[in-house]
């Protein structure tokens, strides 16, 4: 039996303390260390009120977080809807170059999935990119034209 110090000597603070970080797939809690982790503490806070206070404030940091990526991953789609029509912006029926607001994406096959708006707006990138070869741009008047023309045909 000697008079040895302890095999272990650390000096830490509260061990149940945890540093909050910022959500990471769902994963809020961080620890600061693992001997944090390995003392325990998945409780940091004693009052329930707080808990449920700094629960809720997570699930609004979330949230944000969430409605910000789906934004910019539809701006990122509009763009490019944009930037076809600029390329395509001459009507092959009336052939007169119109600014992007002015052309409609008319499908020319029948397996159309859904309107390149609607993709734009809930879709992904893999199904806009899919779904724009069906189409032919053509300005606003032509594609209303050729929209009456087949209803008579049907
Ligand atoms: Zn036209």
């Amino acid at each position: 039996m000697g008079i040895g110090r302890p095999i272990v000597s650390v000096s830490y603070g509260p061990v149940v303390q945890l540093v909050r970080t910022l959500p990471c797939h769902g994963r809020g809690r961080r620890f600061k260390s693992d001997l944090d982790r390995l003392k325990g503490g998945y409780m940091p806070y004693k009052d329930k009120a707080k808990q449920k206070a700094a629960q809720r404030a997570w699930y609004e940091r979330n949230d944000a977080l969430t409605k910000q990526r789906t934004k910019s991953r539809r701006n990122r789609r509009n763009q490019y809807k944009e930037e076809y029509k600029l390329a395509n912006s001459v009507c092959p029926d009336c052939n007169i170059s119109y600014p992007p607001h002015m052309l409609d994406f008319d499908h020319i096959v029948s397996n159309k999935v859904d309107t390149i708006n609607k993709i734009v707006r809930n879709g992904t990138m893999k199904q806009l990119l899919e779904e724009i070869p069906k189409c032919e741009v053509v300005c606003s008047n032509c594609h209303r034209h050729r929209t009456y023309m087949r209803s008579l045909k049907m």
